[in-house]
């Protein structure tokens, strides 16, 4: 059987050479680093996510290192709670009625300690895909690593390299899309917000006219993601004395806070024109990228590469023809713009609203919801991604 090789091991190339591997396929995993990035970017996993994951064997370990959160929040910077959402109400929906939050980087450790039980996978560091040629029977993979070039030869290639994706620019595949003007700031505390916040959930997103923000908490620590204004830089952004201004005035407690890490990112909306060239297919951020409001950027990667996985062992065993692998893009490219770009899109605009009129309207409709079990588990099965996955189950 022919091996897979797959660029980049964040929780995208990490999921799908799981499945990979689980399926008995060879499969080579590249990284870039000399060691797992330890990524603050993504700390929410979704029910479906969890499930999946929980199909790969490594569910458990990750949830063992994170926060149960059954309960999030959408509330009013002046007015408090505007809605609480409880994710019970998906218990006959899914093994894991919950947003977990763990990093990023927890779910990649495990994964990598995982695959050294499989001959046939492999994890090689400072391996960098820079390059790829196709043919009628496979890919030739130029990585660069400390002792030079070498040319990999795979049947396919998952490109699962991230947004700035080497592989998605060397075969042409176009991005558009659009960067927003400002940048967003991600500054952690183990400050107890809850101790100045009524009732306050472990994941909460705030609406303010003139500078909402989002709670997050992970095991020890407070997250804050709050927006800049344009034209303000990262290296202005991460500098103490704004960072301590900036948390001043979303929790004034007279002193400076005691921070963790302090990151500047770069926000985009944007979904390649297609995942698969050939033998090459496009994963994750390498395919879509999206604001983080509502964590879906990574949940949905991992749905890619659960996607994918399965396709690619169908054909590899002979089991299905090439086009299950346009089939791949059918199901996946549709969700990332009707759905996760639409639905991040969409809690931008709840949060940053400033006609006092239209605000009131959404946060009301959001009550509402709420409140009503059916209207509440909808909502739930939409925000959680469910509803997503069960669309892709249903296209081409
Ligand atoms: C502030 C913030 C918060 C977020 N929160 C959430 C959240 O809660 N939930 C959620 O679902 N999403 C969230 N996201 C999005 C999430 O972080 C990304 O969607 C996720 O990291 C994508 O995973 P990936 O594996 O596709 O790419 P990446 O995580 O970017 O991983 C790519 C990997 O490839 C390696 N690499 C790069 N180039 C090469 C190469 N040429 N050869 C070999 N290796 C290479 C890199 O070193 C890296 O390890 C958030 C994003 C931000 C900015």
């Amino acid at each position: 059987m022919k091996r897979t090789i797959i660029a980049g091991a964040g929780p995208v190339g990490c999921v799908a050479a799981l499945a990979l591997a689980r399926a008995g396929m060879p499969v080579v995993l590249l990284e870039a680093e000399a060691e797992l990035p330890i990524d603050l970017r993504g700390s929410t996993f979704h029910p479906p996510t969890l499930d999946m994951l929980d199909e790969l064997g490594v569910a458990d370990k990750l949830i063992a290192t994170g926060l149960i959160c059954p309960v999030w929040q959408h509330r009013d910077r002046a007015a408090g709670v505007v809605a609480e959402w409880d994710l019970s109400l998906l218990k006959d929906d899914t093994g894991h009625p919950y947003r977990l939050q763990a990093e990023q980087y927890k779910l990649t450790r495990i994964i990598a300690e995982e695959l050294k039980r499989f001959p046939h996978a492999s994890l090689r560091y400072r391996t960098r895909a820079a390059a790829v040629r196709q043919d009628a029977d496979g890919v030739d993979v130029t990585v660069e690593t400390p002792d030079g070039q070498e040319t990999l030869r795979g049947a396919y290639l998952i490109a699962a390299d991230g947004a700035s994706s080497v592989i998605r620019r060397a075969v042409g595949i176009e991005f558009p899309g659009l960067t927003f003007p400002e940048l967003w700031l991600c500054a952690s505390t183990p400050y107890e917000f809850a101790r100045h916040f009524d009732n306050l959930a472990p994941i909460a997103y705030v609406a303010d006219p003139e500078e909402w923000f989002v709670f997050v908490k992970v095991p020890g620590l407070w997250r804050l993601l709050l927006p800049t204004a344009p034209g303000e830089t990262a290296d202005d952004i991460v500098q103490r004395p704004y960072v301590q201004m900036r948390m001043q005035r979303v929790c004034a407690t007279g002193r400076d806070y005691e921070l963790g890490h302090v990151t500047a990112y770069a926000v985009h909306q944007r979904v390649a024109t297609h995942y698969r060239k050939g033998r090459i297919l496009l994963a994750g951020d390498a395919a879509h990228i999206n604001n983080p409001l509502g964590g879906m950027g990574m949940n949905g990667g991992i749905h890619d590469a659960v996607n994918l996985a399965e396709k690619l062992c169908g054909v590899m065993r002979g089991e299905l023809d090439e086009r299950a692998l346009d089939r791949y893009d059918a199901q996946r490219r549709p969700i990332a713009i009707e759905y996760v770009q639409a639905a991040t899109l969409r809690n931008k605009a709840i949060l940053e609203e400033k006609d006092p009129k239209v605000r009131r309207a959404r946060q009301d409709e959001l009550t509402r919801a709420a409140s009503d079990p059916k209207k509440a588990r909808e909502f739930l099965l939409q925000s959680s991604m469910i509803r997503a996955v069960q669309r892709a189950a249903t296209l081409a």
